[in-house]
């Protein structure tokens, strides 16, 4: 059997992804095969670190939250992470994972800390590690935080699970002549002025020579064909 072409990864999922074709909140059956393609990776020995994003929660929220001053909306962002990871981890364990949530923000009756040679430790014993609470700070979103915690932990690549699969020339659903990329440089989606993850993200990955692949969560399979290194959706690299 080939080898998986990394030995650690940090897995950025949006909160949208655990949707499904709901108008908020979390799908279960959507989640169920997302844990699924989680497990056949994890089988296959990689170390696994995930950051959940906020948006399906805070969607549900969000017309009570106008006009609400940002730092607190954000936090209710933050706390919505929270509990979309808490969410993954439970899928997890039913499906005979062990994964195991780390807060940016401290809860300590609800998750533990985010410690970085905790989290490093749990990685080395095969546990998954689920980041929540984004960075921890108002006016950042989960991208960034896949970008720093991918940086701290040593991930090899931050890999973008969205609902397209990869980046595109121009958008494909409006433009029929679009092009899927299969890999670029920072540089060159820097000059053609391509939205890979929000600018900050961007920034660090780029400084930190840490590549992104931008694939679909919702294409069967293509979790496991990134992580064996096949020709999957876009990867960004230096
Ligand atoms: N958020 C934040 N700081 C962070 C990460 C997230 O304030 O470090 C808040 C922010 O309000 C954001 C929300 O949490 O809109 C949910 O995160 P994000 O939008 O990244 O989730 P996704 O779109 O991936 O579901």
């Amino acid at each position: 059997m080939t080898k998986p072409a990394y030995k650690r990864v940090l897995l950025k999922l949006s909160g949208e992804a655990l949707m499904g074709d709901d108008a908020y909140g979390i799908n279960r059956a959507t989640i169920d095969r997302m844990v699924a393609d989680v497990a056949e990776i994890a089988k296959l020995g990689v170390e696994l670190a995930i950051v959940i994003g906020g948006g399906n929660i805070f969607r549900g929220v969000a017309p009570g939250a106008q006009g609400m001053d940002r730092a607190t909306a954000d936090y209710m962002g933050m706390l919505a992470t929270v509990m979309n990871s808490l969410a993954l981890a439970d899928a997890m364990r039913q499906a005979g994972m062990t994964a195991r949530v780390m807060s940016a923000i401290s809860i300590e009756q609800v998750v533990e800390p985010y410690v970085r040679p905790k989290a490093l430790q749990y990685l080395e014993e095969g546990k998954i590690v689920i980041f929540a609470a984004g960075t921890g700070n108002p006016f950042f979103t989960t991208d960034t935080a896949a970008a720093l915690r991918g940086s701290e932990i040593g991930a090899e690549i931050v890999l973008k699970a969205t609902k397209v699969d990869g980046v595109y020339s121009a958008d494909p659903h409006k433009d029929p002549a679009a092009t899927r990329y299969s890999s670029i440089s920072f540089d060159e989606a820097i000059t053609k002025r391509l939205q890979v993850m929000d600018a900050t993200a961007f920034a660090l990955c780029r400084d930190q020579k840490l590549p992104i692949k931008v694939f679909s969560i919702t294409k069967p399979g293509a979790l496991k064909r990134v992580i064996m290194g096949e020709d999957e959706g876009t990867l960004v690299h230096v």
